[in-house]
């Protein structure tokens, strides 16, 4: 069935860190973090309101202190963090900047997602940024989020932050161009699947395999996927190498694997509930 976003009015965009980063050297793509803030700096202008959720923390810290690959120690990787969060804002406050708008930073942990009043606080805080204009980035905060204890990845961020502000849609923007019959970078024959209505249906190869910095691989991204559509909102993966992606996804273009949202958008109630 055609695609029809026309109606869209917010939407949250996740941004891995298999797209921030260059696989041969772990180092930032500043060049598609730019075109980045140029495509979501235009969408807002066209009236669109748009979240962004950021992973690369701990890969822009690891560039910054040189590392050449992702240290075991929980404490090296809370600095990491530490460094990479403050120099990954620095520098979409500068591209943002550039056309006009500014960031806001939001750092989320699963205590604040648990606790309802914080929850709200959270909630608030990016509605009061959209009012104001400002582009919120979040992410969750990795330099006090032990591992027990963390929401685990930017995929299903994304997702409970889609349904705290009732977004209409969710974008995953990754390292491939949808969703596969079975992992595109192993097998030659994998076929890419334009729409899929009923996650539990699926009949794929979920293999683990995940880029070298990516978290969470196709998994975490269908979980993610099937808590928001069945909020009742409608998800995309695509491709973060193409930077008109967003744009294109918003002018109905069969962009990405759809993820068709299971009834209409949930009631404020209705949507506690499922957080
Ligand atoms: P990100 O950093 O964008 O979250 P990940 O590296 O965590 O990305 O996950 C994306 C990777 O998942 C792809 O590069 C691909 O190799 C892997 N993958 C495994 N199975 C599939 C599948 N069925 N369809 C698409 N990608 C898959």
């Amino acid at each position: 069935m055609a695609r029809d976003f026309s109606k869209v009015k917010r939407i949250v965009v996740k941004i891995g860190s298999s797209s921030l980063t260059y696989n041969a050297t772990h180092k930032l793509n500043i060049d598609r973090i730019d075109r980045l803030a140029k495509e979501i700096s235009d969408i807002s202008n066209s009236g669109v309101e748009v979240v962004l959720v950021s992973s690369g923390a701990i890969a822009t810290g690891m560039a910054r202190l040189k590392f050449d690959s992702k240290p075991q120690e929980l404490s090296k990787k809370q600095a990491l963090a530490c460094v990479g969060q403050s120099n990954l804002m620095e520098i979409y406050n500068k591209c943002f900047a550039d056309y006009g708008y500014t960031v806001g930073q939001l750092l989320l942990t699963k205590y604040v997602i648990d606790n309802k009043q914080m929850r709200v606080n959270a909630e608030n805080c990016i509605n009061e940024m959209l009012k104001l204009g400002v582009i919120p980035i979040i992410n969750e905060n990795d330099s006090i989020s032990v591992e027990e204890i963390k929401l685990g990845d930017n995929d299903n961020l994304s997702s409970i932050v889609a349904r705290l502000v009732k977004a209409d849609l969710l974008i995953l923007l990754s390292d491939i161009d949808g969703l596969y019959t079975k992992d595109p970078n192993k097998y030659a024959d994998a076929q890419m699947i334009t729409q899929v209505d009923n996650i539990k249906e699926l009949c794929i190869d979920k293999s683990e395999s995940k880029s070298s910095l990516g978290t969470g691989g196709i998994s975490t991204k269908l979980k993610a996927c099937e808590d928001a559509t069945n909020a009742g909102i409608d998800c995309i993966i695509a491709n973060g190498g193409n930077i008109h992606a967003i744009k294109q996804i918003l002018s109905n273009k069969e962009v990405g694997t759809l993820f068709k949202a299971h009834k209409h958008k949930q009631s404020s109630q209705e949507n506690e509930r499922t957080l």
